[in-house]
């Protein structure tokens, strides 16, 4: 209303020019609802889908997914509602928005790139209204289309895209489960990308409210809904909230916006949230989520479905006399022992490893004897600074990994490198390992690192094989 007498005005005074304008423009903000431009991001949406499927598939296999058509339908029904009010400089028709109920009692709800969304059970049970459940979706939403979950990646350094799957579940997920589930990669970057930015947060928040009042919702449910989850207890507050820190001042701005909105045919009918609520009375209580994820943790290899951990055991056959030679796409070549496999890995990286040395933990491939090859977004085009930042990553998921003594110059690929050799104490063994780390930069300035790794004891022995592997490295170029 205020925003059609501002154009009123505006027609009257065309003559004014710049100074006039400015005075109407100005206006007119105080009134509209906030513009919410998504931040940069060097991933491409259809990275954003591939990264959250299989962070999805991950989170399946460490929450309990509640299976239960009541509950299900009713958060898709919510869900398909905040979907169709996504405004249209926002819709990403190739992402695939789910809405999955998460067995566990406390408040939360997280959202991975390019649409999956796990909501746990108890946010259900802790709202009042059906629109404070919608406000915290309306929010997870936001993230996804505003693709916060890479934009955020985009500015760490950027290593192998699986291991980045886990960081992102990490800075989505966070806390309890981020560990639980970065634990899972191979070196465990979550702590990486663990939280989204303040900056973020006004932005979800926002665009959130926006498409709650767009769905029928009234924005100020999400807000009412923030200051139940600010009550909850539990050691260390809520999850939600340290995941989705407060920038400050949230439920007034949230209240400021909801004053600019009109909210289009209203949902009234609160039938549905009773009837779920009332269901989910009658459902064994729900637990923990350390309760749930202690189980899957625990899932070492016994064979039962469900636990995609398979630890590598057995007796590693010695690295073969005879070498062959990889072809990585276009970008570079390298040779290796002949008994070494080429495991599965993401799109950036390939790792060789011999039987009995590779396995599975948590769905991530990891290995215990052999080297890993992959490409890094190197934007520093600083070849130490870059190795340095590939280090610190790895050293957020590992806190017993030491720190290089010093860099040593090597030729790779033809280039000049460096090496460094450091220690860490595994997380799927437990045992002492030592990790060869090797790096050159590619001429698009990206980098290329060699990760060989060998138990301690054994890698005095390996040294002579990792040179070779290191030796045979060609790069394609030039
Ligand atoms: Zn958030």
């Amino acid at each position: 209303m205020h925003k059609r007498n501002v154009m009123k005005r505006t027609s009257l005074i065309p003559s004014r020019g710049i100074a006039a304008l400015a005075l109407v423009l100005s206006t007119a903000l105080v009134d509209a609802q906030t513009r919410i431009t998504p931040p940069d991001n060097t991933y491409s949406p259809a990275q954003d889908i591939e990264l959250g499927l299989q962070a999805a598939a991950q989170a399946r296999q460490q929450l309990p997914v509640l299976r239960d058509d009541a509950v299900s339908s009713y958060l898709e029904d919510i869900g398909r509602r905040l979907v169709a009010a996504i405004p249209p400089d926002l819709q990403h028709p190739e992402f695939r928005y789910t809405f999955e109920p998460v067995n566990v009692r406390e408040i939360n709800a997280f959202a991975l790139p390019g649409g999956p969304m796990f909501v746990n059970r108890g946010m259900i049970e802790a709202a009042k209204t059906e629109g404070e459940v919608a406000g915290v979706m309306a929010h997870e939403l936001s993230h996804v289309v505003l693709r916060h979950g890479t934009a955020q990646a985009s500015k760490a350094t950027k290593y192998e895209i699986g291991q980045v799957a886990g960081a992102v579940l990490g800075a989505i997920i966070g806390g309890g489960w981020g560990q639980v589930i970065s634990q899972g990669t191979q070196f465990g970057l979550g702590a990486a990308f663990l939280r989204f930015s303040r900056e973020y947060e006004q932005q979800a928040d926002l665009e959130g409210a926006q498409i709650m009042a767009r769905a029928g919702y009234d924005p100020r449910d999400m807000a009412n809904m923030f200051k139940t989850i600010q009550k909850q207890g539990g050691s260390g507050g809520p999850q939600w909230l340290s995941d989705h820190p407060d920038p400050g001042n949230r439920i007034e701005y949230i209240t400021r916006e909801a004053q600019a909105l009109r909210v289009e045919n209203p949902v009234r009918d609160t039938r549905g949230f009773q009837q779920v609520q009332a269901h989910l009375k009658q459902l064994p209580p729900a637990p923990t989520t350390e309760q749930a994820t202690r189980n899957a943790k625990g899932g070492r290899p016994t064979g039962t479905s469900g636990s995609e951990t398979r630890l590598p055991g057995g007796r590693v056959e010695a690295p073969a006399a005879s070498f062959r030679t990889y072809t990585e796409g276009n970008r570079f070549r390298v040779s290796v022992p002949s008994n070494w496999r080429e495991l599965a890995s993401g799109t950036n990286s390939v790792t060789f490893a011999p039987d009995g040395a590779h396995g599975q933990s948590n769905g991530q491939s990891v290995f215990t004897h052999g080297v890993e090859l992959g490409i890094g977004r190197n934007e520093t085009h600083d070849l130490q600074r870059a190795t340095e930042e590939l280090i610190d990553s790895l050293a957020s998921g590992n806190p017993n990994l030491s720190r290089p003594p010093r860099f040593e110059r090597i030729t790779m690929g033809g280039n000049r490198g460096l090496r460094t050799v450091l220690t860490n104490q595994s997380d799927t063994t437990g045992g002492q390992e030592t990790i060869q780390i090797a790096t050159t930069q590619m001429r698009d300035g990206n980098l290329l690192y060699a990760i060989a790794v060998a138990p301690r004891d054994e890698f005095g022995s390996y040294r002579s094989v990792f040179d070779r592997v290191l030796g045979s490295v060609e790069l394609m170029d030039r």
